[in-house]
């Protein structure tokens, strides 16, 4: 059995060396490594996968928060409600805008936002709500962009996690992830579903006011050379991250087929025990209850989440990686709970969700290169710790 990684990106890249090699080469040759022609390339090639009329490269995925957060043109003390149960980028902009974040509580099934939470949390002061379409899976957005129209809100999608998911609306119509809101934001890290080799970032809009604001903010303000009409700021995608991202983007499908297939089969494996909740997919592309659809990408397994229950999580989490099995905790403190964060506005009774969470999830290795017999042994470890 090859040695099990959380994310192997070693083995993806094996497989993709040639191109990559000869195109970063190129840019080198070139010299091309700021705004070259490669950038342009991989914008347009994004564009016509996500089905949107704009993407703006940008540095990394929490830039790409801040900036869309500044193109709509959100102020001081101006309301913006996010999930409690994510990644802190998604929060930390809202601050650093100085804006006032409103932290909810999430559904158990998804880890996404719950949408009683949500509207309980609008006041006349809200601006903005980003869903973050946690660990893969798309947010209820019908319901989300429902409660946006009524209350005057715009929408920014949170899609690091979530790049090639589909959401499919109740009349079964289907749009990528990211391009549902009034924008959309989403990372390159390298351990993201469409990671890069190094930082990266975009913003997704099919808004042309919006973008052309947001192509000057990620340059400096600047819409013509050397006249800066308003405060941005300098966050790029640079040349050598584009072609990588062009070589890899055209995988993306197979890359979420991929983690698709073996969360089915860590579903599977974990079928029979009572002491673990293997992740829900709920949405309206569903016909089979809770199972993996087939044919669609609602769910693209950024991450492979369970819920343990009756079981020590930590200790399971120890044991696990005593075994050589890296594994994470995604997440250990919800966002209210963070020294940053925490505000005499939060009630703990209003996250009972969260706070649950936090204590009963864990991660298994989820990456595109993951081999049955590495899953037979990882399945096989968790079931004897549970059942022992
Ligand atoms: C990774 C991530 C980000 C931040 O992306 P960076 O490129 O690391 O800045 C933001 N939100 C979520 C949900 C993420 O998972």
């Amino acid at each position: 059995m090859k040695p099990i990684e959380m994310v192997d990106l070693k083995s993806q890249y094996k497989r993709i060396k040639g191109q990559i090699d000869t195109s970063i080469q190129k840019v080198i040759d070139n010299t091309s490594f700021i705004n070259g022609p490669e950038v342009k390339q991989f914008q347009q090639e994004l564009e016509e996968y996500l089905d949107v009329k704009h993407v703006i490269p940008c540095a990394n995925g929490t830039d790409a928060l801040q900036i869309a957060m500044m193109g709509l043109g959100l102020e001081q003390g101006d309301e913006v409600i996010t999930a409690d149960f994510t990644f802190a980028a998604t929060v930390e902009v809202i601050a650093l805008l100085k804006l006032t974040p409103v932290l909810v509580d999430v559904e158990a099934e998804t880890f996404n936002i719950d949408i009683e939470a949500l509207k309980k949390a609008i006041t006349p002061k809200t601006k903005a709500i980003v869903p973050v379409h946690l660990f893969g899976q798309c947010a209820n957005m019908e319901a989300i962009l429902e409660v946006a129209k009524e209350h005057n809100l715009y929408v920014i999608e949170d899609n690091a996690q979530a790049i090639g998911a589909d959401y499919t609306f109740a009349n079964g119509t289907k749009q990528k992830a990211g391009t549902i809101g009034n924008v959309g934001t989403t990372s390159f890290f390298p351990s993201k579903n469409l990671g890069c080799y190094g930082d990266g970032g975009a913003i997704f809009t099919n808004d042309d006011d919006l973008a052309h604001k947001l192509r000057g903010i990620v340059n400096h303000g600047m819409y013509q050379r050397y006249y800066h009409d308003e405060v941005g700021v300098n966050s790029r995608l640079d040349s050598i991250q584009a072609v990588v991202l062009s070589a890899k983007l055209p995988h993306l499908d197979a890359y979420c087929n991929a983690r698709r297939n073996a969360a089915k089969y860590y579903n599977n494996a974990f079928k029979a025990s009572k002491n673990i909740i293997t992740p829900s997919v709920t949405y309206n592309c569903n016909k089979n209850g809770n199972e993996i659809c087939d044919t669609c990408n609602c769910h693209v397994f950024h991450q492979y989440t369970l819920r343990v229950i009756d079981v020590d999580r930590n200790a399971l989490h120890q044991h696990l990686l005593d075994n050589n099995i890296p594994c994470a905790i995604y997440y250990p403190v919800p966002l209210h709970s963070q020294k940053a964060y925490a505000d005499e506005r939060y009630n703990e009774a209003d996250f009972p969700v969260t706070n649950e969470l936090i204590k009963s999830v864990i991660s298994l290795p989820m990456h595109t290169e993951l081999e049955e017999d590495q899953q037979d042994f990882i399945a096989k470890t968790i079931l004897n710790f549970i059942n022992k």
